[in-house]
Order: C-alpha cells, then structure tokens, then sequence
C-alpha cells in the first residue's frame, strides 16, 4: 500500500551550518521505513542533495515557476530545482497563496511544470478560519482541489497536503474527526476524478503545527499518510520523533 512520508518544510529559515540538522536527521534514521522528504530554501537544496546521498532521504524545493526557462527574475524552474538535486516541490502553500497572490490555476501550471521535470509534488490545500466556521471547508477543499491538481497527476508524483490556514505556526490542531473527515473527501474526489489507481495510490499528508507530542494521534486518523511539518522540521531533536511516530 502507500508509504508513509515526512516531508519537513524549513521555509525561509535556514543557513549553511543548519546543515548538521540533516546529518543529525540522517544518522538518527539510517534505514527509514518511511519517506523523508526535507524542503530547505533554495540557497540550501544542492548542498542538503549532496550531503543526503546516499542516503534515500529526499531533498525538495518550496516553489517554482510554471515556464522551464526565460525572463523571469528571481524565479527558479522545476528543471532548475531538479539538476540542482531535488526530487520534490511543495507548491500552493498558503504562504505562497498569500504573499505572493497565487491562485489555484498558477499552482496547477506550476505542478504541471514540476511533473514534467520529474519531479513529485506536494500540492497544498487549506481553509481559513472564517471559511471554516461559515461550513464551507469541503467547498474549499473542493475547488482548490480540482483548480490545482494538473492533468499530468499519477500515483507516484502527486501527494496532497491538508493544512488549515488556521492551524499553520498557531499551536491549534484540529480534532482527529476533522482531519479525518477532509483527508476522507480528499481520497474520494481523487477516485473519482483520477479513478481507483491514481487516487488510491496518491498520499495524503497532514500539515498544521505537527509536533513530537501529537503525531502520533495523527497519524491514526484515517487516510493520512503522513505529515507536512514547519517549525518542528528545523531540528532533528523535533523532527525525528516525528518520523518515529509514522
Ligand atoms: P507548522 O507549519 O508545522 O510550523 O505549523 C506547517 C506548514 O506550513 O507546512
């Protein structure tokens, strides 16, 4: 069946001396039974690939860009990202659809890019705490689901992570009942739009102030194969335990 991944999210933090974090990570788990998958910045990815191998441990990006190449200043493309050695991209976080206005489309260009070089990605989707408390986080879910998930989808390269807005860097985790009931509908609409395979096979994660003391709950909840982890990714103190607990 699917295998479980931890994927870590460093965001904009990190210098080259963090680097010992994934050292630290990488000789606390010699032979995980889990995917691992740790996002630096990209100032960080093709040193974190180097220093991985030959460990299976997974180096990614946070972003990029929808063109593989061209005119456009400050951005990097999937094929960038891969021959600097990253095998993954997290594309929609929110941050991103916030800071930077992105919409479901231009994430769905950018994952179709980030297919097309190899690479897997993690797609995320997440209601705000208004859209949850007027009802409408399946709604949510639904459309930025359909609007951000490309066509070049298969089993291997789509993961999908359910983070509430609500929930990122706040210390506020839903209920096992409310993951369960969003990882659920996630699993459903990728049956049915990608039939049994791909939506079977396709992992699910979990992302909003994941630590060392609830992983383990969550990871008991049905169809979640997995988390997106932010802060407690920074460190292998945290982060490990959390890898333990999959
Ligand atoms: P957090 O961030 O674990 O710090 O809440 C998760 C994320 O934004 O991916």
């Amino acid at each position: 069946m699917r295998r479980k991944l931890a994927a870590g999210n460093w965001k904009m933090n990190g210098l080259m001396a963090d680097l010992a974090q994934v050292d630290a990570l990488m000789a606390a788990h010699p032979d995980p039974q889990v995917d691992l998958l740790l996002c630096p910045p990209a100032t960080l990815i093709q040193s974190a690939a180097s220093r991985a191998q030959p460990h299976p441990m997974m180096i990614g990006g946070q972003d990029c860009h929808s063109s593989q190449s061209g005119a456009h200043t400050g951005d990097i493309s999937a094929g960038q990202l891969a021959d600097a050695g990253a095998r993954a991209v997290i594309l929609g976080h929110s941050e991103r659809r916030v800071d930077h206005a992105e919409d479901s489309e231009t994430v769905r260009a950018k994952a179709r890019a980030a297919h097309e070089a190899g690479l897997m990605t993690v797609i995320c989707v997440g209601e705000s705490l208004a859209q949850r408390e007027a009802l409408n986080t399946l709604d949510i879910i639904d459309g930025q689901l359909s609007s951000s998930v490309p066509d070049t989808a298969t089993g291997e390269n789509l993961v999908i992570a359910y983070e509430p807005i609500w929930a990122i860097g706040t210390g506020h985790v839903p209920g096992p009942d409310q993951i369960g009931e969003v990882h659920d509908f996630i699993r459903a609409r990728l049956e049915r739009r990608f039939g049994a395979g791909v939506g079977r096979s396709a992992r699910l994660l979990y992302g909003g102030s994941v630590k060392p003391d609830n992983a383990a709950q969550i990871f008991q909840v049905s169809n979640v194969d997995g988390a997106l982890v932010g802060g407690a990714s920074l460190t292998a103190a945290d982060f490990g335990p959390i890898i333990a607990a999959l």
